[in-house]
This record gives structure tokens, sequence and C-alpha cells, in this order.
């Protein structure tokens, strides 16, 4: 399973594509994209190969910030309305995630019973909907309060549908790094999905969260702490 995302002046889905083919490597069943196209979001999805998924994308959307995600399913079997990437029912908010959410079914009862639906049989959903419960456009600060209320392990990107500049990101026991280009952002499972654009890294740590545009990376611990990343280069040479 695996994450990668993009932010900059190029378009986002054939490197965010790119990207997720060096992370095949680490297992899945089925592989999805978001590209913000500056007005909306455009999901598309496939069970099966990366290969699968770039059949559906003959027409593709267009846009200088993505995401894209491997799925090795834990919980909803691999099926097409449960790839990630997942949006709140309004479409608002659109998330990947690879790790488990423990408590999934305690929230999920929680906020059918606020009048939430949920239309997959995944433990992701009750995140993408608690972000979409706290968005009022601080979209690090909804992230930062669902996170807060999950237990288990993730690795996320998480964007919104008025925001077409900006990803967020955050882990915990899950891996997650991003990469820092000259105007260009990268996100990673593992460096080697985007090392080809930057060799410039900064590990996230466990409970981090990270704000991405274009321009700048701002990362923050779990209680809204502004923290100073250590950015490593990594070298190519044997
Ligand atoms: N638990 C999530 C699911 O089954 C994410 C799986 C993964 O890590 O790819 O949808």
């Amino acid at each position: 399973c695996g994450i990668v995302g993009y932010l900059g002046k190029k378009d986002a889905l054939p490197l965010v594509v790119d990207g997720l083919k060096y992370l095949e490597y680490r297992g899945y069943d089925s592989a999805g994209v978001a590209v913000h196209t500056g007005r909306e979001i455009e999901v598309v999805r496939a069970v099966g190969k990366i290969n699968d998924l770039e059949q559906k994308l003959k027409n593709p959307p267009r846009g200088k910030c993505a995401i894209g995600h491997t799925r090795w399913a834990t919980h909803g079997r691999p099926s097409l309305e449960n790839c990630h990437p997942l949006a709140t029912t309004d479409g608002r908010i659109v998330l990947v995630h690879n790790g488990i959410i423990e408590n999934f079914n305690v929230l999920k009862n929680q906020l059918l019973a606020e009048g939430v639906a949920f239309q997959t049989e995944t433990d992701t959903e009750v995140l993408v909907a608690l972000i979409g419960k706290y968005y009022t456009g601080n979209l690090a600060e909804a992230v930062l309060q669902a996170l807060r209320e999950v237990e288990g392990t993730f690795a996320i990107a998480v964007l919104a549908q008025d925001k077409p500049d900006e990803i967020v990101a955050a882990k915990r026991a899950a891996p997650l790094c991003l990469g820092l280009g000259k105007d260009e952002n990268f996100i990673g499972s593992d460096a080697i999905s985007f090392i080809k654009h930057t060799n410039k890294v900064i590990y996230l740590k466990d409970g981090e969260i990270a704000v991405l545009t274009a321009k700048s990376v701002e990362i923050r611990n779990l209680r809204g702490k502004k923290v100073n990343p250590k950015t490593q280069t990594l070298s190519l040479d044997p």
C-alpha cells in the first residue's frame, strides 16, 4: 500500500501515477487518484493494478495538485466503492489513508446517530466523515480535531474542494515523507516515489501533521504546536 502527492506548477496526475508505480513493491489490490482541477476534485479509482487505473485515465483530469493511493484492503473487500480516495458525501473533503482505524465502529455509530451517511465498508470512511464534520475553512485544524479521536495507525493525505493549493498530510505508525522541490512539493510513503525530482526529504514523525503548498511546508504536532523539521539530502550514489 502507498500514498503519493504533488503540488506545484506541473501537470500533477502523471507525476502521481508515476510515483505510485514506484510503490508497487509494497503490495496492493486497488489504486486511485484525486486531482484538484482548481474548481473541483476529480477522483478516478480502479480495482487491480496501476495499469487498470491508467486505462480509466484516457481522458485525464488536469490540475496542479493531486494525491494517489494504492490500497491493501483491511476493512471492506477490494471493490470499486471501497477504493481510495474516499470523499465526504458532499464531496468537499477527499482523503487517502494507509493503516487501520481501530475504533472505527464506535466512531461510525456516533456519526450515524448524528445523521452522517456512509457509502463504503471501510474503516477509513469515518476519518473523512470526521474531517468533513469539523471543517469550517481551516483544513489542518479539522484534520487535527479528527485525528485526536481516532485510534490506530495512519498515513493520510487530504484535499479540500475550496483549497486548490493545499494538501494536508499526517502519520502515526505508518511511513510518510515529504519531498521539497523548487516551487513544488511531493508526498510519498517512500522517498523512492519522488527521488527523480528532488532528494531533499523530510521524514514525518509519528503524530506530526504537515500543511503543504507549492512553495511552503509547515509541520505541527497533534497539539497544534509548530515543529522545526529536519531536512535530509538523500544521496543517489551507491
Ligand atoms: N484500512 C484501509 C482500508 O482497508 C486502508 C488500507 C491500506 O492501508 O491500504 O481501506
